[in-house]
C-alpha cells in the first residue's frame, strides 16, 4: 500500500514536471510587443484581443498597449517595448510617419517589425505588412453608396459630399482613391455633383478619424450649400465618422417627414453602425474580420521567429516612401441590410443579440 502511494505520488510528480516543462516551453517562444492606436473604436479592441489570444495559443507572451490616439504616448510605448527586449513589434500606427527613429532603435536591437493594418512610412525597417485590400475597401464604399443612391433616389443626378480619413494614416488615401475610382467618372459625367466643390484628401480629410470633426464639417456643409438643395449621399470612410455625419443630417430633419435620409457609407461594422443600418439610417459598412488579420499576423511572427519566410500575397502595392513592404492583403466585405446577418452573425463575429 505504501509502495502504491509512493508510486502514485511519483507519477503525479512526473506528470507535474512534464506539464510544467510543456508549459514552460509553450511560454518560451518569446514576447511580442503589440502597439495599438486607441480603444475609442471597438475594432482595435477586437484586434488586440484576437492577437493576444492567438499569440498565447501559439506559445508567445504579449505586451499589448493602447495609446489613445496620442502620438508621443505611442512612441513611448514602443520605445519601452524595445528596451524590455520584445522579440517582434506589431504596430498599428497612429501617425504612420513618426516612427522612423523608434524603428531605427528596433532594428539596432534586432527586433523585427510588422506594420499592422496601417502602413508605417519613411522607414526601411518595416519588415512586413498585414492588412486588408484598402483600395478595394474604398471601391466597396463607393459601390454601395451608388447602389443606395439608385435605390432611394432613382436615376439622379445625385448631390454627394465626400469625407476622407486621417491624413496621417496611409490607409485613408487608399480608401479615398478606391472610392474615387468609382465616383470620379460619375462626377465627370455630371451624374454625381459635389456642390461644395470640396474634393481631394487635403480638403476632405478628417484628422485622427474624429467623429466630432466630421459632424462639425457636415454641419458647415449643410448650412453653406444645402439650404435650398438636398444632399443625397455622403461618402464616409469609417463608422465613427458616419455616426457624426448622421447626427448632423438628422439635426436638420433628414430621415423624418418627407426628407429621406441621405445614403451614408462606413467601415468596420461596429455595433452602433450595424444597429443604425437596421434602423434605416446608415446605409452600409465594410466588414474587415479582425480575427483573420490577427491570424495572418501571428502566422507572420511565427514564421519569422522560426527563421522562415512569412506568407505574403502582394509585393508591389505598398511603397512606404523608402521601399515596397511585402504584404498580405485580406478581403473586405461590403455589408448592408441584406447581408448583415449572414456575414456578421454567420461568421460568429457578433451574436444576433448584440445587434438586435
Ligand atoms: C483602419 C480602418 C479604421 C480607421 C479608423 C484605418 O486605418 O484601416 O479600419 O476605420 O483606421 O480607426
Amino acid at each position: 500500500m505504501r509502495m502504491w502511494t509512493k508510486a502514485l505520488a511519483g507519477l503525479a510528480m512526473a506528470a507535474t514536471l512534464v506539464a510544467g516543462s510543456v508549459q514552460a516551453n509553450a511560454q518560451d517562444k518569446g514576447t511580442i510587443g503589440i502597439a495599438m492606436p486607441t480603444k475609442s473604436s471597438a475594432r482595435w479592441i477586437s484586434d488586440g484581443n484576437s492577437m493576444v489570444e492567438q499569440f498565447k495559443a501559439a506559445g508567445y507572451e504579449t505586451d499589448l498597449q493602447y495609446a489613445e490616439d496620442d502620438i508621443p504616448n505611442q512612441l513611448a510605448q514602443i520605445e519601452n517595448m524595445i528596451t524590455k527586449g520584445v522579440n517582434v513589434l506589431v504596430i498599428a500606427a497612429i501617425d504612420g510617419t513618426t516612427l522612423s527613429n523608434a524603428l531605427e532603435n528596433a532594428h539596432a536591437a534586432d527586433i523585427k517589425v510588422i506594420a499592422y493594418d496601417r502602413l508605417i512610412r519613411d522607414s526601411e525597417h518595416v519588415d512586413y505588412y498585414a492588412t486588408f485590400d484598402n483600395f478595394k475597401v474604398g471601391v466597396q464604399q463607393a459601390n454601395s453608396l451608388v447602389a443606395g443612391l439608385q435605390e432611394r433616389f432613382g436615376e439622379g443626378p445625385y448631390n454627394v459630399e465626400l469625407f476622407g480619413g486621417s491624413p496621417d494614416d496611409n490607409n485613408a488615401f487608399f480608401f479615398y482613391d478606391g472610392a474615387m475610382s468609382v465616383l470620379q467618372p460619375m462626377i465627370d459625367a455630371g451624374k454625381v455633383k459635389v456642390l461644395s466643390g470640396q474634393m481631394g484628401m487635403d480638403k476632405v480629410g478628417t484628422l485622427r478619424w474624429d467623429g466630432a470633426v466630421a459632424q462639425a464639417r457636415m454641419d458647415n456643409l449643410l448650412s453653406a450649400y444645402y439650404t435650398n438643395e438636398r444632399v443625397h449621399g455622403v461618402l464616409s470612410p469609417y463608422d465613427g465618422l458616419s455616426i457624426g455625419i448622421l447626427s448632423s443630417l438628422k439635426g436638420v430633419g433628414y430621415g423624418s417627414g418627407d426628407m429621406e435620409m441621405a445614403i451614408v457609407s462606413g467601415q468596420d461594422a461596429e455595433v452602433p453602425s450595424v444597429k443604425s443600418i437596421l434602423a434605416g439610417e446608415q446605409y452600409s459598412t465594410v466588414f474587415k474580420d479582425t480575427r483573420e488579420l490577427a491570424r495572418v499576423t501571428v502566422g507572420m511572427v511565427d514564421a519569422l521567429m522560426g527563421g522562415g519566410e512569412p506568407e505574403i500575397n502582394d509585393t508591389k502595392t505598398y511603397n512606404n516612401g523608402v521601399k515596397v513592404v511585402p504584404s498580405y492583403l485580406l478581403e473586405p466585405v461590403s455589408v448592408d441590410k441584406s447581408n448583415w446577418e449572414e456575414i456578421l452573425v454567420g461568421s460568429g463575429y457578433y451574436t444576433k443579440e448584440q445587434i438586435q
